[in-house]
């Protein structure tokens, strides 16, 4: 058999996709690959990005990082889900959280037993039968993998931190695994002259960086697998218009909540992502619909307490590159795409394409086929998650700005369409295999959104008044005793993972 090992991976950016990528690659593959990055601190990184999903605790895991030490040294913080804010109407609220909601009884889904409850002119709104909306409301948290023998899931979680002590931890953890990191600007990106692979990269100094495959982690610029392999971008812009956003922090104010949360303004949303120093807050916005000025005031007068720092302008366009590995060139956060921070899912996404590259790692042939099945699957989770995020735009009532008529009556994917007429007729959902979104997390923001099923599934109609009460009153009332005896949020932050740093 030939030698035909990959010998050098070179990693371009230092932002939280270049990090994640070394510091994963070498914990994986040990000592036997070697790892360059190569980052700039004079174009610095973005430096946003500090909600997350609870796919973030497997980077703990691959990393051998204890959670609580983690987060102690990212200011961090738990989150147990992202309440919105006026989206389908102006004074509605509801949180999509990260664990289940009730629990089954017999063959139904809790949210069929609900819907009768409703039809029966009874019931609590969904979060009051959901653990995580119950803590989070409370401002509690604790680690509960069940609710005794209730047969009741415990909390799902995932995390908030300073994307900037994250980039720092990684770096540390990557360094001390062998990766070398070089300080410099790239200049050239230079091709093999037959097969158009990257062969290596040059600095403004001069110094030439060899490798055998080349992960573009240079954010929004694509610098290799845009610029330099003329991969182009696929616009999504139609469907999720927001395109700038301006973001600031502020001093903390108690109590602790453990959740994100996203409010609607009139041509976009505003981000508020506590951590155990400081508020990350942001607004998002679509440019056509409003001026700078205008989404720099709404977001400063709506701070919570004094802002830290100067506001910061970031813009983007939402989309995909129409290929994600092309050649030997592997792209990776924002490098790849971005559909805009609502729901969470970018680090997501940079995890879960190291972690297929890892699964689908090349020889120097880069056979095509391997290289197709990366696309495909990347392309799959990027158009799943894309249409969980357009339905947060498109399920809503408002009328009350340009920005709102454009997204209430625009035509969404067919995917999306099919997915929501399904739910419509008698709240049916199936997620598709490794699609991001649980069943869980469709239905919350289905329901959150006022997209209300025209019937319940049929076996649930023998349900009487009083089973239904009875139903419901039982959930809740476990829910209620268990966060009454939990910690809150503050308190276990304090005991269990206190910041190291007043980053
Ligand atoms: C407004 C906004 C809010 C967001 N919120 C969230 C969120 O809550 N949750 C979430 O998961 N994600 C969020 N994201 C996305 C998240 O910030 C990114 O996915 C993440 O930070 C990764 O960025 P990156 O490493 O790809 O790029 P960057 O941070 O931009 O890093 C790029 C790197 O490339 C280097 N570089 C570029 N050009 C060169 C060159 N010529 N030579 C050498 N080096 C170079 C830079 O120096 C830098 O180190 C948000 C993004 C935006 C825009």
């Amino acid at each position: 058999m030939q030698d035909n090992k990959i010998q050098k991976v070179v990693v371009v950016g230092g932002g939280t996709a270049g990090w994640m990528s070394a510091a994963l690659l070498c914990r994986i593959a040990g000592k036997g690959l070697d790892i360059e990055l190569v980052e700039s601190e004079q174009i610095g990184t973005v430096g946003v990005g500090e909600a997350t999903i609870p796919q973030i605790r497997y980077l703990c895991d691959a990393l051998r990082i204890p959670e609580a030490e983690f987060l102690s040294e990212v200011n961090g913080t738990y989150k147990l889900g992202i309440e919105f804010v006026n989206w389908a109407r102006i004074g509605d609220r509801f949180i999509h959280t990260f664990g289940d909601v009730g629990r089954r009884l017999g063959v139904l889904d809790f949210h069929q037993v609900w819907l009768r409850a409703k039809e029966l002119g009874i019931g609590d709104d969904l979060g009051e039968y959901s653990f995580n909306a119950v803590a989070a409301y409370a401002n509690k948290f604790a680690h509960v993998e069940k609710l005794g023998d209730t047969g009741i899931l415990g909390l799902g979680y995932a995390f908030h931190f300073d994307a900037t002590l994250v980039a720092k931890l990684l770096r540390k953890l990557s360094e001390a695994n062998g990766v070398k990191r070089t300080e410099g600007k790239i200049c050239d990106v230079n091709l093999h002259p037959e097969s158009g692979f990257i062969e290596s990269v040059t600095l403004e100094s001069g110094t030439e960086i060899t490798g055998d495959i080349f992960i573009d982690c240079s954010g929004f610029r694509s610098l290799l697998l845009g610029e330099a392999l003329g991969v182009k971008y696929v616009d999504w812009s139609h469907w999720l218009p927001a395109d700038s956003a301006i973001a600031v922090q502020c001093e903390s104010v108690e109590p602790l909540t453990p959740y994100t949360r996203s409010t609607a303004h009139t041509a976009g949303w505003q981000w508020r992502i506590p951590l155990q120093n400081r508020i990350g807050n942001g607004h998002v916005y679509s440019s056509p619909y409003m001026g700078d000025d205008e989404a720099r005031d709404i977001l400063m007068s709506s701070l919570d307490a004094k802002a830290v720092t100067e506001p910061r302008q970031l813009r983007f366009k939402t989309g995909k590159r129409e290929k994600f590995w092309y050649k030997n060139c592997i792209g990776l956060g924002l490098a790849s795409g971005f559909m805009e921070p609502l729901e969470s899912t970018s680090i997501h996404l940079v995890q879960a394409g190291i972690g297929r590259l890892i699964d689908l790692f090349p020889t120097k042939d880069f056979t095509q086929v391997d290289v197709d099945e990366y696309n495909k699957r990347t392309d799959f989770e990027f158009e799943s998650i894309r249409d969980f995020l357009i339905l947060h735009y498109k399920a809503t009532e408002r009328d009350d700005s340009d920005f709102w008529n454009y997204c209430r009556t625009m035509a969404i994917p067919d995917s999306l369409q099919y997915k929501i007429d399904l739910w419509s007729a008698h709240g049916r959902f199936y997620r598709n295999e490794d699609e991001l979104f649980t069943t869980p997390s469709w239905i919350q923001v289905f329901i959150g959104q006022r997209i209300v099923p025209n019937d319940c599934h049929g076996m649930a109609k023998v349900l009487t008044k009083a089973d239904a009460t009875d139903y419901l009153e039982r959930i809740h009332g476990y829910l209620t005793k268990a966060v009454d005896e939990m910690p809150t949020h503050r308190e276990f932050v304090s005991k269990h993972c206190p910041m190291k740093e007043d980053g």
